[in-house]
């Protein structure tokens, strides 16, 4: 499938976010205004003004219902839960050939809040993978004390662990060892 680069800058806004969500024994990624501000920053989430706690609170709820998504297991749920967050953010889908890129969508509507920004934009990356075929992309990391959130962008849909060291590692080590068992065998 095709993925335009503004599509790709929401893939990996909205991984970054649900992953920023506590797990048992992890601290939150967005404890504080702080952690929203260098969250906004490090995706360059344009035109957000300035963040309150209104807005952390809002983009929390937001990161809760992103992660129900990619727990979806159904893609009718899945699509439900997109449609939904969509319609709440409001979208004014406009074209843009912004900062030399080539003209594309965005969807967020003028002077939108962070949350519904992220909402718009990034509700609408994940529906293009609903409307490819290609829902099961969106995955949560197998490995049973990680659950990360990643995008399997691979040729054959054969991730099954996120990129980080120690899952991506063990994805080395269980393919080590399935090549021994396969030569001894
Ligand atoms: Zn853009
Ligand atoms: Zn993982």
């Amino acid at each position: 499938m095709l993925i335009t680069h503004d599509t790709r800058c929401a893939l990996d806004a909205v991984v970054d976010l649900v992953n920023t969500a506590p797990e048992d024994g992890t601290a939150d990624g967005l404890a504080d205004l702080r952690a929203l501000e260098a969250f906004v920053a490090g995706h360059r989430i344009s035109d957000v003004g300035t963040l309150t706690e209104l807005d952390l609170s809002a983009v929390r709820r937001l990161r809760g219902r992103f992660a129900a998504v990619f727990a979806a297991t159904d893609t009718r749920i899945a699509a439900g839960m997109i449609n939904e967050l969509v319609a709440a953010a409001g979208t004014t889908p406009r074209l843009t050939d912004h900062d030399d890129y080539d003209w594309h969508v965005h969807y967020f509507a003028p002077g939108a809040s962070v949350a519904d920004h992220l909402a718009a934009d990034c509700g609408m990356a994940l529906a293009f993978f609903v409307v490819a075929g290609e829902r099961e992309r969106l995955r949560r990391c197998e490995a049973p004390d990680c659950r990360r959130a990643f995008v399997d962008l691979s040729r054959n849909r054969s991730r099954r662990y996120c990129d980080s060291r120690t899952c991506g590692n063990r994805l080395h080590v269980a393919a080590y060892r399935a090549r021994r068992k396969e030569a001894a065998g």
